[in-house]
């Protein structure tokens, strides 16, 4: 005999594990499953990135039940910076603000590491009766019919769910099983991933400096041992990022100092540093019979802008709002498809977007260096065009 439930979640990433508190907080019945037990430390096998979560996303994180868990923990973002260190040497050459203040009283967003995240996550999720939360239980097998979706897990167990929520990752099994497709980009670009603490305070600005082979962004967090703290994302070619995530410490230390152009002194490594490949991908389709695809199962970009979990966090807020429209309607073709046609669209544009903003991000010839630069000046220095990129870039139309 199935079990059944309103909904079963495949994946327990940040995503899923949002979409369980989501769903949860709202009444409907929640299965989640995860083969991985969540690490709710910063220590072995710990997620060391961390998330910047855009404006619209509060909204979502509140109605979870999560604002008020995360908020201490937040560092805000008041204003992004845009630096461009092309030239000859890696100085600063053209520096563009954005500043939340022009669009509002909110800061831009809040910064928190993705351990603790989890941590919050699991703890919410335990809160709610109606959540059953199943670490170290993987989706094995997915049989969809017109009224249910039928999911065989890990440990035998055979549950048929109204709604099944891929949110199992960039190689999703779910979509696997179902035979959707993704269009894959990739740059033979790495990411390195760590937290550093520097002399210079960030003063909540969040500061992507491009040079060459990626942009290189440091996020302010909390303090650290009294000290101010950044996390960075350093994207560079394969090669050349392998080579830096093996440097001993120093000689990185004094790399990464280099290549922050000494806008906030010495910087000290305060974490290991973790790497990432980095590609855009996006599915065929985000829907098909009783099952939806959320997050990195149905679009993965370079973490540039904050746009990935941010996106994923609309997937989320989109099913929310038709599931609580219609409820009798959870999981049917009418709903599904309402889905897709909100998202897929608007996805489609940000990876476009984000792909474009990479590869240019990339080049290293001196005259498409140039380009670039007074690329970003035009493109940021017209009050209306600006406050329309950072409402397009938060997603506020
Ligand atoms: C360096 C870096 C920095 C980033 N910074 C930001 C940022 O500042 N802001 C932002 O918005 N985004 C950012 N992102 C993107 C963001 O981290 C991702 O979008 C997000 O972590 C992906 O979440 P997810 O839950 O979709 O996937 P994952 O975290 O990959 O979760 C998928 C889960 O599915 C589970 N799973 C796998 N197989 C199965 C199965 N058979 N059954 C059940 N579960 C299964 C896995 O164990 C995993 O836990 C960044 C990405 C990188 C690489």
């Amino acid at each position: 005999m199935a079990e059944t439930t309103g909904i079963l979640i495949s994946g327990g990433g940040v995503a899923g594990l949002t979409a369980a508190a989501a769903f949860g907080a709202t009444g409907f019945s929640v299965i989640c499953t995860d083969p991985a037990p969540p690490v709710t430390d910063d220590g072995e096998g710990a997620d060391l990135r961390t998330t910047a979560f855009l404006q619209p996303a509060r909204s979502v994180l509140t109605e979870a039940g999560l604002w008020d868990r995360l908020a201490p923990h937040a560092a805000e973002l008041k204003v992004m910076r845009i630096v461009d260190a092309g030239g000859e040497t890696p100085e600063p050459r053209v520096t563009k603000d954005f500043d939340a203040a022009e669009i509002g009283d909110e800061p831009f967003g809040w910064n928190f590491p993705n351990w603790l995240l989890r941590r919050e996550l699991v703890a919410r999720v335990a809160e709610l009766p109606n959540v059953d939360f199943r670490p170290g239980i993987a989706t094995r097998g997915v049989l969809t019919r017109e009224t249910e979706a039928r999911v065989t897990l890990s440990d035998g167990a055979q549950v048929s769910a109204r709604l099944l929520i891929a949110a199992d990752g960039r190689g999703s099994p779910v979509r696997e099983a179902l035979g959707i497709g993704v269009k894959t980009m990739r740059y033979g670009q790495k990411a390195l991933a760590f937290a550093v603490t520097h002399p210079i305070p960030h003063q909540n600005v969040s500061t992507e400096i491009h040079r060459t082979g990626g942009p290189f962004t440091l996020v302010p967090l909390p303090d650290r041992d009294g000290k101010p703290c950044s996390a960075i994302v350093w994207m560079e070619r394969g090669p050349e990022a392998e080579r830096l995530a093996a440097l001993p410490v120093p000689e990185f230390e004094t790399a990464m100092f280099e290549r922050s152009t000494g806008l906030f002194g010495p910087l000290t490594l305060v974490t290991k540093r973790s790497i990432w490949p980095m590609i855009a991908q996006i599915a065929d389709r985000f829907e098909a019979e009783r099952t939806a695809l959320i997050a990195e199962a149905a679009h993965v970009v370079p973490p540039i802008g904050a746009q990935g979990l941010n996106m994923s966090l609309a997937d989320l807020a989109c099913l929310l709002d038709l599931a609580k429209a219609a409820p009798e309607r959870l999981g049917d073709r009418t709903m599904l498809q309402s889905y897709h046609r909100r998202r897929w669209p608007e996805v489609k544009a940000r990876v476009l977007g984000i792909d474009l903003l990479n590869r240019t991000s990339m080049l290293s010839p001196r005259p498409l260096r140039d380009m670039r630069a007074s690329a970003l000046n035009a493109l940021y220095s017209l009050a209306p065009v600006r406050k329309t990129l950072m409402k397009a870039g938060l997603g506020m139309h």
